[in-house]
Order: structure tokens, then sequence, then C-alpha cells
């Protein structure tokens, strides 16, 4: 946060100063909604939600060093008091971005935001001081309070932006206009809420028609795989930068491979050179966000060498994706059960059959959430897959959507006693602490609301 006095907030939020005895005194930071975080020199955004009121935490931020709360109504200690605080949150944050020299880089997609937005991170920070989004926080609260962090030493804002429907991605970019703008892929995720697969581009499109012209610097930085996303290029006045396994992307991969331990291996294509990566990160699915992350870091100047000796450092920033943890019995638990869709269950299933070669293999799996209409089809080629990819033993986790599963093994190569159906996280936990031997993998994966990392945390609890 660059320092701001109390006025000047007021003035940029178009909110009215009550109980501030002198408006000249500045917030230093942090920006926080979590009354827990407000430390000296914070500025207090109280959300009135459904079960608390941030209001009701005004006088315990102030006691902690709070400077004043942004509010919308009187509390009783300093704050400024606006008509809607979400929009005069985005104000503020529009007003310092704006003022700061930062390079502003928004990411969206279906799948795959936050592993390549902390790709982008771990490659631009060796450049620059780089501030990025913690975790998911990408909607129209966490997007402004992360912008907030960045200081007059920022050179690089990396945001990540999601998309629950049209016109999402326009405010977003309207608070945080960025310079460089990537979408990752038109995937099937909240399909069912999108309605289909051209509203959801339609949805994300409005990041590229909110970049600069290319004169201005303005770059669009599309998968050339994914043909929703390669048709945004019409969209856009900024230039176009393809990256892909595609012969026409500007930022190619050449020679894909996974390793024995599942890992991406390949040769960077770029403009100006080219490098080798093998990845840390497993799941073939990583080599296309680390080509998003190429063509980013190459547009923003940094050569193919630099490019690729950080993509092959780069670890997970986040939990639940694709953690390889080995038990001391020699079983090891992969849990990716961060979230799910069919793209990341077949990367994840081909990660597996990569590690298990001569081993047994487990595939825990349970349901991809909001697929509508084509649910009962993608549960079905996951099961098919597993299959064709000789994984020895399929546990489908749940309701109808793990049934779908199991049905799909059955109907491809006739497997009976290879799958198993089973209710809920607790019967698969009982039934692999019966069955897991020394040297098996298992790979424990749902969507979200399954919530399949107990599974995996159990497994490792008991090793
Ligand atoms: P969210 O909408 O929850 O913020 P996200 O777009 O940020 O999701 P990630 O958190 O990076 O996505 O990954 C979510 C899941 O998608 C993970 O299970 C991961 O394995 C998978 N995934 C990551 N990258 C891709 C990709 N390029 N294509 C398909 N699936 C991917
Ligand atoms: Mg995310």
């Amino acid at each position: 946060m660059i320092a701001l006095s109390l006025a000047e907030i007021a003035e940029v939020v178009g909110g009215q100063t009550h109980d501030i005895p002198d408006p000249s005194v500045r917030v230093t930071g942090p920006v926080v909604r979590d009354s827990r975080e407000a430390v000296p020199g914070s500025l207090f955004v109280a959300f009135a939600g459904e079960r608390v009121d941030g209001h009701d935490f005004a006088e315990r931020v102030v006691e902690a060093g709070a400077v004043a709360v942004l509010a919308s109504r009187p509390v009783g200690v300093p704050a400024i008091v606006v008509a809607d605080v979400q929009a005069a949150l985005g104000a503020l944050a529009r007003h310092v971005v704006g003022r700061l020299g930062t390079t502003l880089v928004a990411l969206t997609g279906s799948a795959g935001k936050t592993s390549t937005k902390d790709l982008i991170a771990q490659v631009l920070r060796r450049e620059a001081p780089t501030v990025f989004t913690p975790g998911s926080l990408n909607n129209e609260i966490g997007l402004p309070l992360t912008a907030l962090t960045a200081t007059e030493e920022t050179k690089f804002l990396v945001l990540e932006m999601g998309a629950r429907g049209i016109g999402h991605i326009r405010y977003l970019t309207g608070l945080t206009p960025p310079k460089v703008g990537l979408v990752l892929n038109v995937g099937s995720a909240h399909i069912g809420e999108f309605g289909g697969r051209e509203q959801i581009a339609q949805a994300k499109g409005e990041l590229v028609e909110a970049l600069p012209p290319a004169e201005e610097g303005g770059a669009a930085v599309l998968n050339a795989d994914d043909p929703l996303v390669r048709a945004m290029a019409s969209r856009t006045k900024a230039k176009v930068i393809l990256f892909g396994e595609s012969d026409e992307a500007d930022v190619r991969a050449e020679n894909v491979r996974l390793t024995d331990s599942g890992q991406p291996s390949f040769r960077l294509h770029t403009p100006s050179g080219a490098s080798d990566v093998t990845m840390r990160l497993y799941g073939e699915h990583h080599v296309s966000n680390a080509l998003a992350a190429a063509a980013v870091a190459h547009e923003l100047g940094m050569s193919a060498d630099e490019i690729a000796t950080a993509l092959s450092e780069a670890g997970s920033l986040s939990r639940w994706r694709m953690e390889v943890t080995e038990r001391p019995d020699g079983v090891t638990v992969v849990n990716d059960a961060y979230n799910a869709n069919p793209e990341s269950m077949k990367a994840a299933l081909r990660a597996l059959a990569a590690m298990g070669k001569g081993r047994r293999t487990w595939a825990v799996l349970g349901k991809m959430a909001e697929l509508g209409d084509e649910a009962l089809a993608e549960h079905d080629a996951v099961g098919r897959l597993a299959v064709r990819l000789n994984v020895s033993k399929l546990v489908a986790v749940g309701g109808r959507e793990a049934a779908w599963l199991q049905l799909g093994a059955y109907n491809e190569g006739s497997w009976g006693e290879e799958s198993v159906h089973v209710s809920d996280a607790q019967a698969a936990v009982d039934l692999l602490r019966s069955e897991l031997r020394p040297g098996d993998v298992v790979l424990v994966k749902a969507s979200r609301s399954v919530g399949l990392e107990s599974v995996a945390q159990a497994l490792l609890e008991t090793g």
C-alpha cells in the first residue's frame, strides 16, 4: 500500500468522514477485511456478511492500531462512511494502482488459473519485485485487497480473475486495468451455471477487450490450442501472443514427455530462443500452464534461458495440488483433491500412470461438479481412461457420479473387482487402509465440494 491520508481516501471513495479528529493521519497499510489481521496503520474494511457483520469489530480493530474503518454506517470510531463498501474498496484499489508504476498482468480461464499465476509469479520475481494473488482470492473483494498490497517497489502485479458470469471480468479489469492479459482455456468448469462454452468464452474474453492497444503496450496472451480462446484475438486491439503445442504458437513446447516420476519435460521455444525445461510439478496439464507463464515473461523482457530455469525450479505455492508424499512404508500418496474438472482428471490419471510404472496404482476419484448435461458422459470418459491407462484399482467415492465413473470402467474393460464404489470418504479410507501394500501409488482427486483431501490426510496419518 502507498501511504494515503484519510482525507485523500475519503475523496477517492466519495465517503464521509466520521469521528476522525485528524484527517491528515495516514493509512500505511495493510488494508484488511479480517479483524484479526488489523495492525497499526491498517484500514479495516467492514463488510456486512450473512453470519458476521464487520461493523461489530470496529472498536477491536482500532484498539489493535487500525487508523480507521471503511464502513457503511458510523461505528463510533474513526470511519469513512460510504453507501457501498465493495465499490469503495474497488475505487481505492483503482486509484492506488493508477498511481503506482506497476505493470499489471491479469489471467483468467476455466482451469489452472492459480497454478499458472503461481508459475508466473515465480518466474517474474527473479526479474523484479512481484506481488501476486495469494491462493485463489480472485473475486471483487480479494482482487482489490491484493492490488492494495502493492508498493512503490512493486514492478509486477499478477492478478487471478475469476468469472461466474457475463460482466464479472469487465468489472474486475475496471478496478485493476491490466497491460498483459492471459486467457488459459475455456473448459467445462461452471458450465452448468453459464449455460454453455460459448457463454464462458464470452465472459472470459472480456479480459482481452479491456487491454490497451498494441501501440500502448497491451498484450493478449492466448492459448493457440483452444479454439474458443484463440478466437478472442478478434476481440482485442492489443498485440496477440499465442502459446501452445500448435505450430502457429509464438511460444511452443517441443518433445513433450513425462519423466518416470510424472513430471513434464520439454523444449521451450520463444521468439528469441529456446531452452530445456523439466518441471518439479506433476502432470502434463502444467505444460500448457508453463507455456502461458513463459509467454507472459517473454513479453515482459525475460530470456528463454531465464524463463526455463525459473520454470524448472518452480514449486506449487498452493495446497492439495498434486502434492506427492512418500510414506515410510513406501506407499506414495498423490493429493490432488483441491479441485477437478474433466481436463485435470485426465491429466492427473496420466501422471499417476507415469509415476506408477511397475507399481500398483489406485485412482481414488470423486465427482466433477458443475458439468450440467455433460456430467454423465464426462464421468464415464474418466472411468474408461483409468482402464486404458492400466490403473490397477479405481475407487469411486460418492453418489451417482461415482456410479458413472465405475460404469465407464466396466464398459471399457469389463472391470469388475478392479473398481469399487464406496459411499463416502471414510469408507474409502477404511478400504485403502486394509488393502494398500508397500510400493503402491494412490491418487486422490475430486471437485472441491467433495473434500477428498481428508482421504489423503488420513492415509498419511496412518503411514
Ligand atoms: P479456481 O476456479 O478454483 O480458482 P483455478 O482455475 O485457479 O481454479 P487451479 O487451482 O490452478 O485452477 O487448478 C484447479 C484444478 O485444475 C487442479 O486440480 C489442477 O490439477 C487442474 N488444472 C491445473 N491446470 C490445468 C489446465 N491447464 N488444464 C486443466 N486442468 C488444470
Ligand atoms: Mg484459483
